[in-house]
């Protein structure tokens, strides 16, 4: 678990990363060899979007694509999360969409918490500098690892985690969707809490209130 209910980091930072400047920080997270995952992937995939953005998108790790073109959910998953972006109105360009693990895993294997470990210094870093007021986890394992190990994403997801400044949302994993069709329609009601979500948090910044 990555927050506890006030928000504060809990997990104990093995190494650190800048937080005060994107560019600084992808460049080191771009040269992690930390784990071993790193020795059976292309490269590192850093996160991507707008570090404007308000809200983040944090999923589990890279598949094949993601490893072989460096950039995060641009295969199949990422493709029908697209799909749902533009059903409900959202720019993927306007988001953060990163993932809980940098390297792939082999065969998309779930991370093992040491993998977890030696990686999440570069999600906190992302974290300090983006400084999300909403995050959205996508998937179990996203949301075991940031929100609660026990947590069910079948039971949690479509409902808001206030922890600290920061909203949580857990919703299915685009690559379950894929899978199971007959899901799809709670996504597109988390999609749309995710919408009101970044039209709320729109206002509320140009009338200068955060
Ligand atoms: N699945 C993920 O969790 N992340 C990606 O970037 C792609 C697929």
């Amino acid at each position: 678990m990555l927050f506890d209910q006030q928000g504060n980091f809990k997990i104990q930072q093995l190494f650190t990363y800048p937080s005060d400047n994107y560019q600084n920080l992808k460049q080191e997270a771009l040269k992690c060899h930390r784990c071993q995952l790193r020795k059976g992937a292309n490269g590192v995939v850093m996160g991507e979007g707008s570090t404007d953005s308000k809200i983040m998108l944090i999923g589990e790790g890279p598949g094949a694509n993601e490893d072989r073109l460096g950039r995060p959910f641009v295969g199949r998953a990422g493709k029908l999360m697209d799909k749902i972006f533009e059903a409900v109105n959202l720019k993927r360009e306007d988001l953060y969409i990163t993932n809980v693990i940098k390297c792939r895993p082999p065969g998309n294997r779930v991370p093992h918490q040491n993998e977890f470990k030696a990686c999440v210094s570069i999600l906190r870093a992302e974290i300090e500098l983006i400084q999300p007021k909403v995050i959205v986890t996508l998937g179990s394992t996203a949301t075991k690892y940031l929100l609660d190990p026990e947590e069910s994403i079948t039971k949690v997801r479509g409902k808001w985690f206030q922890r600290g400044d920061i909203y949580f949302l857990p919703t299915f994993h685009p690559a379950y969707l894929l899978r199971n069709e007959k899901k799809k329609k709670y996504s597109w009601y988390d999609f749309k809490l995710i919408k009101k979500a970044a039209d709320r948090i729109k206002e509320l910044s140009s009338s200068g209130k955060i």
